[in-house]
Order: structure tokens, then sequence, then C-alpha cells
């Protein structure tokens, strides 16, 4: 298998073919420095290119086809796994190990997608049920809703890129996608499996570049009806505000809590908690940030936490021992050890840190005040912090005492209690006895509160990406 070439640019995709252009990216390994290899950047114009392909291309292909398209793609990401997991290893910094589980990811989120255009459905509207409905038959069926722009985030730069592409293409909508700008190689061997699989010039374009003017010019394209973003908070809400008129899917960020409960079992809390806080270098929208652990467990929890981070490796992301790697670029680690000071000045304790090379270490925190930065903001970093409650309402309101709502967690032996505690924090998701940094990838997946307004996981992706039509035949008998 050959790895990429820093002399090489690789070209965009629009419309379905192959380009090169002008300006390049540079792809830069966030582990070595350096160089991977450069990617054409889209052009102004190219947004509005691709959309005007697209538009004509809107239910092109029937359902079967579509399916069909989908399953020769999962086959093809199947063949080239390790392909594709080196290339999420390379650009995203992402340990080998952790990548091959996105690239398995993939797989089933585009199998899943071929099954919802198998059996995408409509239903029937039970119209005999009124006085104005008697005598009339209504169908409803479930039309593509047009172009979707979709933008993603480079943490996951291969499953989150399935996650809008393959449901769009299941609901029969064509889609222009702006990558991450550090993290497009994935998303252009993606693309690329999925054209080999059968989609044609207009279906799909994958335009790599800089949020600020090739997202923005997606966003505000007026064919452009639908935008599905994955990313920061404050970018997808502003898209959000700029766009009242179109569908506008949210996928966001979160501070994610875990409640340990005095009758958890406190070895497979400590053990999930510590393998999913630094999964990717913290860098997943829901990696645990915040333990909150009864205070009878407190002590015992927190040595056994400790000795199960210490035991992770950080190193090189291509080492099949790698448990955690760099995080992204320079200035996401300026802002993470900021954060850390900032906590430590505001009373928190230091309970692991370290550096290997250039490498932050896991981080454990003890004892932050709820207005520390590492606690109300999304740290997306190898650091979490353990704080410690009395009684359980206390434990669910800390939990709840941020802007966000994705996932959390409890560890809890009595999960008839645990259920009702689940109902009582503000989150989409809860898991109980699992890490909330867990995700399914055919599960309804989406945040409350500033960490999103949608769901993603192909079913639920596909309310956004289709359009309810109905049809009503009068002069049926309805008796
Ligand atoms: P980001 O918001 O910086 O960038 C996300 C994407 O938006 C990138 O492609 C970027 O180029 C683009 N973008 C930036 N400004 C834009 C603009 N003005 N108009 C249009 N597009 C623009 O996020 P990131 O740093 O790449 O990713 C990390 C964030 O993503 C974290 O907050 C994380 O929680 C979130 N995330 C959420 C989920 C989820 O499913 N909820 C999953 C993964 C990551």
């Amino acid at each position: 298998m050959t790895d990429y070439s820093a002399e090489e640019i690789q070209p965009l995709i629009i419309n379905g073919g192959t380009e090169q252009r002008d300006d390049a990216i540079e792809i830069r390994n966030p582990y070595r420095g350096g160089t991977i290899t450069r990617v054409a950047q889209a052009a102004g114009d190219d947004v509005d290119t691709a959309v005007r392909a697209a538009r004509d291309r809107v239910g092109a292909h029937p359902p079967v086809a579509r399916a069909e398209i989908l399953e020769r793609a999962a086959g093809i990401v199947r063949d080239e796994h390790e392909r594709f997991a080196r290339t999420i290893a390379l650009e995203a910094g992402k340990p080998i190990v952790q990548a091959r589980g996105e690239a398995d990811r993939c797989i089933d989120t585009l199998t899943f997608s071929a099954v919802e255009a198998r059996t995408l459905a409509g239903e029937v509207v039970p119209m005999d049920g009124s006085h104005s409905g008697r005598g009339k038959l209504a169908v409803v069926s479930r039309a593509p809703a047009g172009v979707v722009g979709a933008i993603s985030p480079f943490n996951f730069p291969l499953n989150l890129v399935a996650h809008k592409l393959a449901p769009a293409i299941a609901a029969g909508c064509p889609v222009v996608l702006k990558p991450a700008a550090q993290t497009p190689l994935s998303a252009l061997l993606l693309a690329r499996a999925l054209m080999d699989a059968g989609l044609e010039m207009g279906d799909l374009s994958v335009l790599p570049g800089p949020g600020g003017t090739v997202g923005a010019a997606l966003v505000e394209h007026p064919d452009v009806p639908v935008i599905t973003f994955t990313g920061s908070s404050g970018v997808g809400w502003a898209i959000r505000a700029e766009q009242p008129r179109k569908h506008v899917a949210l996928e966001l960020g979160n501070s994610t809590p875990v409640i340990v409960h005095s009758d958890a079992d406190i070895e497979l809390a400590a053990d999930r908690i510590a393998a999913s806080g630094f999964t990717h270098a913290g860098q997943s929208c829901i990696s645990v940030q915040r333990i909150y652990v009864h205070e009878s467990r407190r002590e015992e929890f927190t040595g056994t936490f400790l000795e199960h981070v210490s035991g992770l490796t950080v190193g090189d992301p291509l080492d099949e021992a790698t448990d955690l790697g760099p995080v992204i670029d320079a200035d996401a680690r300026e802002r993470i050890d900021e954060w850390i000071g900032e906590g430590e000045s505001a009373g928190g304790r230091v309970l692991a840190t370290g550096t290997e090379g250039e490498l932050l270490c896991p981080t454990v925190l003890a004892d932050l005040p709820p207005d520390a930065k590492l606690i109300n903001d999304e740290a997306f970093g190898p650091v979490v912090s353990i704080q410690s409650y009395s009684e359980i309402d206390e434990a669910l309101s800390m939990a709840n005492g941020t802007p966000f709502g994705l996932q959390a967690g409890i560890f809890s032996a009595r999960v008839d209690r645990a259920l009702g505690w689940a109902g009582a924090l503000e989150f989409a998701g809860v898991t109980i006895n699992e890490t909330p940094t867990f995700r399914a990838d055919q599960q309804p997946y989406g945040g409350l509160k500033d960490s999103g307004n949608t769901r993603e996981g192909p079913r639920y992706a596909l309310e956004t990406m289709t359009e309810r039509r109905l049809v009503i035949v009068d002069g049926v008998r309805g008796d």
C-alpha cells in the first residue's frame, strides 16, 4: 500500500470527476509535523458549478440503484480497509487501532443507509377519521429534498462524512461536501469509492477549502435547500441563524458528564471511562470530560481510574500499541494547556498529567469549580475532571449545568433507579453502565440545547433529506 507524497497534489472531485486547481492545501501530519500531501483547493466559483450540476440529479437513481451503490461502496471500503484506516491515522493523528474501528463503522453506515434506500416508505393517511376526509384516499411519499450541502469536522474524517453522503444517496439527493480543511483525504477516498460503486456525474462533489469561503458559499447557495453540518457549536448556530428558510441540521459539541453512583461497579466504570475519555486524545464530541462520583466511593474510584489511565500508551498514531496521539494542531494544544492552567488557578488539583515528547499525556484534575472552562466548555483534548457529590439530585444538576446536551452516562447497579435518573438528564442520549462515549451508527444520535437540533444515523438523517409529499384521491369508498 502506498502512502501519500508531499510532492503530489490530490485532485478535488467536482460533478463526479477529478480536477486540479491552482491553489493547494497542505495536509499536515499532526504527529510528525511536515506535509503528508497537498490537496487541490476549491476556487470561488466551484460551489456554484457543483450545485448547478447537482440540481439536475435530484432523484436520478431509483431506490434500488441507490441501495446497490451503497452496498458496493461498503464492499470497496471493506476491501481497502487498511488504506482507509492509514489515511485517517495520518491526517487526523488518530491511533491506527481506533482508525480501523472508524473504517469498520463507515461500512456499517453505508450498509444501514442501503437498507434505508431499500425500505424508505411513506404512509397512508386515515382520511376516514374525519367527516371532511371521508371517501378520500391520501398517500404520503418521501421525495428527495434537493441538493444537500454537507460540512464535516476533522475528528472522524471518514465516518462522519459517510453519515452525510450515505443517507443523502439513500434519499436520492445529490451532495456537495466541504470536508474539514485539515482532513480532506479520507473524504476524497470515500467519494472515489462511491463513484466507483456507480455514482454518476453531478451526483457528488467534494470541495476542500476553508470554512469561511467554500463552506460559506455552500451555505448561502440558493439552490441548496438542505445543510447538514457537524462541527463546533458557534459555527453551527451561526449557520442556522443566517439561513432561517433552509433545513439546517446541526450536530455539535458537548461537555460529556458521567455519574458514578455509590452502588456502581467501580472497576467497570474506571476501565470504560479511562479508555473512552482519552480516545483520539479526547477529540470526540462525546469524549468523557466530567466525572461525578458519589463521595462514599470517591477515593476508591480515583485510585482505580488513575491506575487505568497510567496504563495508556501515548505515542505515534501508526504504532499498534498507541492509545492516544496528538491533538490536531498547535493552536488546539495551546488552548488546552491554557484551560488546564485556568483550572489549576481556580483551585483544581492536577492528579495526572505530563508530556511524552511533544504530546500531552492523559490529564486528570479534581475539584474544578462549575464555571471552569474545563467544566462548562468543550475541552476536545485529553483532559477529564473528577468531582464528588452526596445526593443524586446534586449530581444530576451538575451534569445538566452546562449549555450542552448530547450524551451523558450513569454507572449504577440499580438499573431501575438509573432509568429514572436518565430521564432527568437533559441529554438526547444516556448510557447506563456503558461509557457515554459510545455510539453505534444506526442509533439516533444528536443533541439537545447547544449540542444541536437533529438526529443522525441513516434512518433519522433521512428525515432531514426527504420531503413528505401528499397526494389525495377523491371518490374512494371508505365504508
Ligand atoms: P469546526 O466548527 O471548526 O469546523 C467544522 C467544519 O465547518 C469544517 O469543515 C470547517 O471548515 C467548517 N466551517 C468553519 N467555519 C465555517 C463557516 N463560517 N461556514 C461554513 N463552514 C464553516 O469544527 P472542528 O474543529 O472541525 O470539529 C470539532 C467540533 O465538531 C467539536 O465541537 C465537536 O464536538 C464537533 N463534533 C460534533 C459531532 C456530533 O455528531 N455532534 C461529531 C464530531 C464532532
